[in-house]
């Protein structure tokens, strides 16, 4: 009998599930409950004095406990929809070497952070994955019979955003999903487009905050398909119009990055930088690739320009040409017909450094005009502020071709692979998540990201409370209900009350003096402030 081996199956980790129960067990410093609805804090403020997050420098944040909880949610909402349309993860490294990046001419882009070794070799820090994945799938796949490939991570990107004050909304270094999509023809990677939308709105649904998808417009991105999908919030730093009868979307905020386009080895290779002056005046500034326009030309073009301040101010990389044409639709699309504006652009020269002044005119949200709409009949546009929180591409050979990825269909001929490349912004989501939901109480999730789905406060200082607590926790898990005891016991009941709205889980149960005298508990919805008296052992059919 001993002759038989035992696979031993059970792992450690399936031990390791072991729940926090007891915020006072949980690293969570909490701020000031005090200084509550103060409107101009951002949210990643407020995440901030919650105890959620914190910031090690501009566009660079930690994540705490809480913090965690609800990015593993977020992430856990991905792996679902990913598996739904059969993406394998994958985890590629955030550090790169340039070798790809040179090849699909992309090494010029001002947004990447470059570095080198001590033996002066050059690496970058990721702040995007085409490039890399495409190496893989090349050196993989060589038959029709290997595709379609969905590969999908989430993980770190790194990003010198030339901007990054909007809190973790925009951060230097961010958590990002990212899908890469592999096929054979159009069609298929037309099919396969139409998969990643449906996961995005299966993400998105489950989020449960309501969100506008825009067709990006083509034009801009040499003929591919792309959409992007927003919330609407007076943070965001695009410019969504949106009709009120029909879901046409437009993002039309003239600072949004454009993508770069094919410009390798491109003579007419420029960057841009552009802003909008206070007079209505698109700037645009054009200087060699690979740095940054000097920030003291930008202080003298743009004088009332602060680093840090609301003016957009976006920074590409692209072909000359190309660029200018957009500058010019975008001046056209601004212009009001019979207009009096003279006959721009006027050119200035600065040494290699050329600006371009253009007259438009700035979208106001506020006063924006009720033109119809372009899809349906009759519809009204209104514009708003928005957040970008999710792209999907259809990318064609774009990086297949310069990467060399190719199969052998079966006619036997050699083909480009199709691709398409799709993001969501993990880390910005989190935030504006936040943004979206708050109130003047302070944070107030959706279940479906929420750290914990009830929280029980506990009048300090109580045995017969503290054992109701733990009697009301067995209850509330047993009916399958995330929840968290708020046992600390070196804070007021008073204290307690507020900093439960404050950390904004939906529910809050209330264990306190009327249950030493009475039996009951509230039950309390963070959203609505609508309460409940119930008995201990009720509590988990008062939650639904
Ligand atoms: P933006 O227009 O805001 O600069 P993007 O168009 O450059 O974003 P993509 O390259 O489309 O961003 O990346 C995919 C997703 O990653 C975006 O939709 C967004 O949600 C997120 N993202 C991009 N940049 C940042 C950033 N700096 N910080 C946090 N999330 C980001
Ligand atoms: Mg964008
Ligand atoms: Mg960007
Ligand atoms: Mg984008």
């Amino acid at each position: 009998g001993d002759a038989c081996p035992r696979i031993e199956l059970r792992s450690l980790t399936k031990a390791s599930g072991v729940a926090h129960n007891r915020l006072s067990k949980l690293y969570l410093p909490s701020g000031t409950v005090s200084a509550r609805g103060e409107s101009k804090e951002s949210s990643t403020d407020v995440l901030i004095r919650a105890g959620y997050i914190r910031k090690s420098s501009a566009g660079i944040y930690s994540l705490l406990p809480l913090g965690t909880i609800i990015q593993r949610k977020l992430m856990a909402i991905i792996h679902r929809s990913m598996s739904m349309i059969g993406a394998s993860e994958v985890s590629l490294p955030a550090l790169l070497t340039p070798t790809a990046w040179q090849a699909t001419g992309r090494w010029a882009n001002t947004e990447i952070y470059k570095l080198k070794d001590a033996s002066e070799s050059e690496f970058m820090l990721a702040p995007t994955h085409e490039e890399e994945i495409t190496t893989i799938v090349a050196d993989e796949v060589s038959s029709y019979r290997q595709l379609p490939v969905r590969l999908y991570q989430i993980g770190k990107k790194y990003r010198d955003e030339l901007r990054p004050r909007a809190g973790m909304m925009r951060g230097r270094e961010f958590m990002m999903m990212d899908l890469y999509t592999f096929d054979t023809t159009v069609e298929n990677a037309m099919a396969t487009y139409e998969d990643a939308r449906g996961a995005y709105d299966f993400i998105f649904k489950s989020i449960g905050v309501e969100y506008a998808v825009s067709e990006a417009d083509s034009g801009s991105i040499g003929g591919d398909l792309s959409h992007e999908y927003h919330y609407i919030s007076s943070a965001g730093e695009d410019k969504l119009i949106k009709c009120d009868s029909c879901d046409y979307a437009a993002n039309v905020e003239v600072a949004a990055s454009f993508p770069p386009e094919e410009h390798a080895g491109n003579p007419f290779e420029v960057a841009v930088t552009y802003g909008l002056l206070d007079d209505g005046t698109l700037l645009v500034i054009y200087h060699p690739p690979g740095r940054k326009v000097n920030e003291n030309l930008i202080k003298r073009e743009l004088p009332t320009y602060q680093m840090g301040e609301e003016d957009p101010v976006g920074s590409v990389v692209a072909n000359g040409d190309m660029m200018l044409q957009k500058m010019i639709r975008i001046y056209d699309e601004r212009v009001p017909e019979n207009s009096s504006l003279p006959d721009l652009p006027i050119q200035v020269n600065i040494g290699n450094i050329t600006t371009l002044r253009f007259p438009c005119v700035e979208v106001d949200p506020e006063n924006f005009p009720n033109e119809q709409c372009p899809s349906c009949e009759g519809g009204v546009l209104t514009a708003s502020k928005a957040v970008e929180v999710g792209h999907t591409f259809y990318l064609g050979t774009k990086y297949s071709k310069p990467l060399k990825a190719t199969y052998q269909s079966k006619d036997g001929t050699q083909q480009i692979i199709e691709m398409g490349c799709y993001g969501i912004g993990v880390s910005r989501l989190i935030d504006v998540i936040a943004d979206v939901t708050r109130d003047e109480h302070g944070l107030c999730w959706p279940v479906s990201v929420a750290p914990f789905e009830v929280v029980i406060v506990t009048k300090p200082k109580s045995e017969e409370i503290s054992d109701a607590a733990t009697t009301l926790y067995q209850h509330l898990t047993d009916a399958g209900c995330e929840a968290i005891i708020d046992d600390r016991e070196d804070k007021s009941f008073g204290w307690k009350l507020s900093d439960a709205r404050f950390l904004g889980f939906p529910a809050n149960v209330i264990i306190g003096n009327k249950f030493l005298k009475t039996g009951l508990v509230d039950v309390e919805s963070r959203r609505t402030a609508e309460k409940v008296e119930c008995k201990i052992d009720e509590v988990p059919e008062r939650i639904s």
